[in-house]
């Protein structure tokens, strides 16, 4: 049998030369596809499950030979969480393991803090979704203080090397940032 990360690389890849540009299918098509992923947890190897004492790790397992897509699993040390953050391109992110907060916000530019919109927990299986046409900005955290919690994300772009921003929580003042990868 086919190991199930080649599968959704394989299908994924289909997708985005079938509709590369129509963003409500992929995150509606690659979002069904993610939640397929994510449904069953034996397939991610160690190396791309290790979390670090500090810092949330996120580590390349696939990037399309023309950079339309990437793939990420994010690892989660016990009570890690980001700042507030924006993406710049469409994002889909599946619960394989644990479970992660979301707080999402709206930027209310210079001198404002972001105003919360609302927040949502990830459970295993579940697939949230990120764009700016969507709502782009928010917080993540692990949802608990004493275990490891991984999801896999996919962006519409090599996210390691796009520039793209944190939020300062009182004064809204935005910082560029690019995110690299732990393996890369
Ligand atoms: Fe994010």
């Amino acid at each position: 049998m086919a190991n199930p990360l080649d599968e959704f690389v394989e299908k994924f890849t289909q997708l985005m030369d079938a509709a590369a540009d129509d963003e409500p299918r992929i995150l509606e098509e690659g979002g069904r596809l993610l939640e397929t992923l994510v449904a069953t947890d034996n397939w991610l190897p160690d190396a791309y499950a290790k979390p670090h004492p500090e810092y949330y790790q996120q580590y390349l397992l696939h990037k399309d030979p023309q950079n339309r897509f990437s793939v990420v699993s994010f690892v989660w040390g016990p009570g890690q969480k980001t700042p507030i953050h924006d993406h710049t391109v469409w994002g889909l992110i599946g619960m394989l393991r644990g479970a992660e907060t979301e707080e999402s916000y709206a930027v209310q530019g210079t001198n404002q803090a972001p105003k919360l919109q609302g927040s949502t927990q990830l459970n295993p299986g579940m697939v949230g979704k990120v764009s700016p046409t969507i709502g782009d900005v928010h917080k993540v955290a692990n949802a608990y203080e004493d275990r490891i919690s991984i999801s896999i994300h996919v962006y519409g772009a090599d996210i390691g090397q796009v520039s793209r921003h944190v939020f300062d929580a009182q004064t809204g003042a935005a910082k560029s940032f690019v995110s690299g990868y732990a393996n890369a």
